[in-house]
């Protein structure tokens, strides 16, 4: 009776739908994969809970820090209790800065207090502070433009007015201002340097983040304002008298401290294939409790990896990369670089970019993964993704692994449009995740992991002509 059913509904289907019967699956697992990415869709709850348990049990996790350690042990205990295969800790030590008191006040000609929070590697202004003239520049090339010992004493201020993109370019446009400025007002005498936060909020929150100085230039103190005080300090400056500011930075570097990358893995059933590593940094700012930097990128691929581990064991081996420490100088995916050199790997995936909902996949991949990169394409498609020209780049925590073997990179770019509102601010907090878009980002990559981990063809790009 069931096989009259069936065969009478095949007649009718060729009758009356004959196109239908062109479309033979190129895939045989196609169906599986598009159930699993529709039940992540539909109703993952493994990526919140790790980014509430991490903001809650954690909070705050500086790389370095006792609390980083904290985060490494909470880690461990989740992948475990996920299930996953070979967790572990590798530890390296790792020069580790903490911020101190900060306080910024206008002393002439219009006396009031801004919003000042010290960039990852300031240095001190001692507990007296410093009380200097201002000296504007409106861009980071006005302030390279700037002749050598010109600012002798005094407080550079770069107002480099970031925003905001989709794909996130303005903040490689506008962050050299934070990741640069510093060092070369100090190689131009500079006594101090205060900048516009990299943001693009008006919250009366500063943004934090890391700058660095070369080897021979002594750090000299280094804040961002909020963009309200920025905005406010420029008016100051408009009305054409010296402004003057009395800075208070008390961070201080407290030497070598341990921190530690987290690792699991889904094993694979063919250990001669090269593994895929998929990574995310599992420390944050201290200001916040990095919700969307980047708690939401651990949740979004424990949780694809935990759905993945459902359907199966696959064929290649992928590996979860909880970064001890990105923001203070990719110690961690540096050490992962060294550590794991010499062990095949073929492909790399980073989630970085908070907990918006993917909207563009881009590749790196070779001309025989053509079939792949359409399979890829396919299986996203049902979730708004659209394919990109450009080529995938990766992350900071994957950039050394890729680097040392030229690996095969699949970027999931992220919305970035509201994310520097609270990039390395106060607000990176837990209620500024968004479940529904962080469902989707979990269904992206598991149909995305589903069809690279069962992939066995080269996935390494051929070398540059
Ligand atoms: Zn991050
Ligand atoms: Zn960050």
């Amino acid at each position: 009776m069931k096989k009259q059913t069936a065969l009478f509904a095949a007649a009718s289907t060729l009758l009356f739908m004959p196109s239908l019967t062109l479309a033979a699956p190129l895939d045989p697992k196609a169906d599986a994969i598009a159930a699993l990415r529709d039940k992540a869709l539909n109703g993952d709850d493994i990526a919140y809970n790790i980014v509430e348990g991490l903001t809650t049990e954690i909070g705050p996790r500086q790389g370095g820090t006792d609390a980083e350690a904290r985060a490494r042990i909470w880690a461990v205990n989740k992948l475990k209790a996920l299930g996953f295969d070979n967790v572990r800790v590798e530890e390296y030590q790792m020069p580790t800065w903490v911020r101190g008191e900060e306080t910024a006040e206008i002393t002439a000609p219009f006396p009031q207090k801004l919003a000042i929070a010290a960039l990852g590697n300031s240095g001190s202004t001692g507990d007296a502070g410093l009380d200097a003239e201002i000296a504007y520049f409106p861009t980071i090339d006005d302030l390279r433009a700037a002749p050598d010992g010109s600012l002798k004493g005094k407080i550079a201020f770069v107002s480099h007015n970031m925003k905001a993109t989709q794909d996130g370019s303005s903040y490689g446009a506008f962050g050299p201002a934070r990741f640069v400025g510093p060092n070369i007002a100090a190689k131009k005498g500079a006594a101090a340097i205060v900048i516009r936060s990299i943001g693009t909020d008006y919250h009366r929150n500063p943004h934090t983040g890391n700058t660095n100085f070369e080897p021979g230039v002594t750090p000299i103190p280094a804040g961002a304002l909020s963009i309200p005080d920025a905005e406010n300090l420029e008016r100051m400056i408009s009305r054409g008298k010296p402004v003057r500011m009395k800075l208070k930075l008390t961070p201080q570097n407290i030497g070598m401290q341990t921190s530690g990358n987290v690792l699991a893995e889904v094993k694979g059933s063919s250990p001669k294939l090269p593994i895929i590593v998929i990574a995310c940094h599992l420390d944050s700012w201290d200001l916040g409790t990095g919700a969307i930097d980047d708690a939401a990128g651990c949740g979004i691929i424990g949780a694809a990896a935990k759905h993945l581990k459902s359907m199966g064991q696959p064929k290649r081996t992928v590996r979860l990369l909880w970064a001890g420490a990105e923001e203070v100088g990719i110690w961690g995916g540096r050490d992962y670089g060294e550590k794991h050199a010499n062990e095949p790997h073929a492909l790399a995936m980073e989630s970085d970019f908070g907990a918006g909902k993917v909207w563009a996949v881009d590749f790196r991949f070779p001309a025989s993964a053509t079939g792949l990169r359409t399979r890829i394409i396919s299986a996203l498609a049902p979730l708004g993704i659209v394919p990109r020209r450009e080529i995938a780049g990766g992350g900071a925590d994957v950039g050394a692994i890729i680097a040392a073997q030229k690996l095969g990179i699949v970027d999931l770019q992220q919305d970035g449009t509201k994310y520097f509102d609270l990039h390395h601010t106060p607000d990176d907090t837990l209620d500024k995740i968004d479940k529904v878009e962080l469902r989707q980002n979990v269904a992206a990559w598991v149909a995305t992991l589903a069809l690279l981990a069962n992939y066995e063809g080269e996935l390494k790009p051929e070398p540059a002509q």
